[in-house]
């Protein structure tokens, strides 16, 4: 998959000055409802609708989505509003009712993703459309696979292409619905930075009063968009009750969103970062020279153990260290989360060191 400037050209042709929004249910219920928020959403900031028509429900049992039935419906909201309309597909034939139907915009589910055959059998059928096709993150946080679902979809020439980072499922529960993993979508920002990166607040955090501060972070990020689950009555929607706002709940959260440039050229202001970097600079390369002196020691302590036949692991040291540095990094304003993933790496850097010493 080439990187080019091409890539974002869809995005430009909105020709928006801000971010791009796409809003809507997160499925079509009835033709009522349908038509009641898309009415709502027109002379917004949103410019695409988006309605699920084919639910991937967790466990049977649940409302699975009205079906082609809805497609009907958007067609309708289309004419009424000129809203864009996007639905999720997960197979062929939800694309060649897609296409009959004439939605613009098509997206690929966080389930689907995680699916070559589904995805190819979904690019093989868009082959040769112009349509815009959104590929969500896979549920499960591996950078290759979404960049895969991607590149079959471009290898089937479909050059008006994005990605939605949705977050991840995590068997613990957590304050978010599915971990966003930041730095996941960075990875893929710095890889394809052309390819335009939505963000979906409503899958992340699951809860409605999570929206406006996971939509700031995005826009932080340099996000070029975002999709929010609206509803008129969000409390008895039939799926995804707790994470969707009302139009105009929607609107007030535009308006206190504050979209960053993505660079300033005042010469202060150049300045002033520019001293700051060199900080940074400095500091890490402290770090990286701190860190390869640690590393000597745990070599040091590798012979020690060869010499006397110890094993590499000591729990009990190991998890005095933890509990000392999570206290003594929190004093200096580090969370624990980090503190733990840090030390953890070190931790196995060391092993793998002496492993290689203890072997030899
Ligand atoms: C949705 O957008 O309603 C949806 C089912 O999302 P995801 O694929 O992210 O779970
Ligand atoms: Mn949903």
């Amino acid at each position: 998959m080439e990187n080019n400037k091409q890539m974002r050209k869809w995005l430009d042709d909105f020709n928006l000055n801000h971010p791009l929004v796409i809003a809507g249910p997160c499925s079509a219920e009835t033709e009522e409802q349908v038509l009641k928020i898309a009415n709502e959403l027109k002379n917004s900031d949103v410019s695409i609708f988006r309605a699920g028509i084919w639910k991937p429900r967790t466990r049977p049992g649940g409302f699975e989505g009205v079906g082609e039935i809805g497609l009907k419906w958007l067609q309708k909201a289309k004419a009424e509003t000129g809203l864009l309309m996007a639905i999720e597909v997960a197979n062929a034939n939800h694309v060649k009712l897609a296409l009959e139907h004439d939605i613009d915009v098509l997206w690929i589910g966080a389930r689907t993703t995680v699916n070559p055959f589904a995805v190819q059998e979904i690019a093989d059928a868009l082959n040769g459309t112009d349509k815009i096709v959104l590929v969500k993150n896979p549920v499960n946080p591996d950078l290759a696979l979404w960049i895969g679902g991607v590149e079959r979809l471009y290898k089937a020439n479909i050059k008006k292409l994005g990605v939605i980072h949705r977050g991840f499922s995590t068997y613990e529960k957590t304050k978010y619905r599915n971990n966003p993993e930041w730095q996941i979508a960075i990875d893929f920002q710095s890889k394809f930075p052309d390819l335009p990166l939505i963000c979906d607040p409503s899958h992340i955090t699951g809860n409605r009063k999570m929206i406006q501060e996971v939509s700031q972070q995005a826009l932080d990020l340099n996000y070029d968009g975002l999709i929010i689950e609206t509803h008129i009555d969000p409390d008895n929607a039939w799926s995804d009750a707790a994470q969707q706002v009302t139009p105009s709940v929607l609107k007030n959260i535009f308006k206190d969103l504050r979209v960053r440039k993505e660079s300033d050229n005042a010469d202060d202001f150049t300045k002033n970062m520019n001293k700051k970097r060199t900080q940074i600079d400095e500091y890490d390369a402290k770090l990286l020279e701190i860190l390869g002196k640690r590393m000597k020691v745990a070599d040091e302590i590798g012979l020690l153990k060869k010499e006397k036949n110890v094993a590499i692991l000591q729990n009990k040291r190991w998890n005095e260290i933890l509990g000392k540095m999570i206290l003594d990094g929190e004093e200096k304003g580090l969370s624990e989360e980090f503190i733990l993933k840090l030390f953890k790496a070190i931790h196995q850097e060391s092993i793998n060191h002496q492993e290689k010493i203890i072997n030899k």
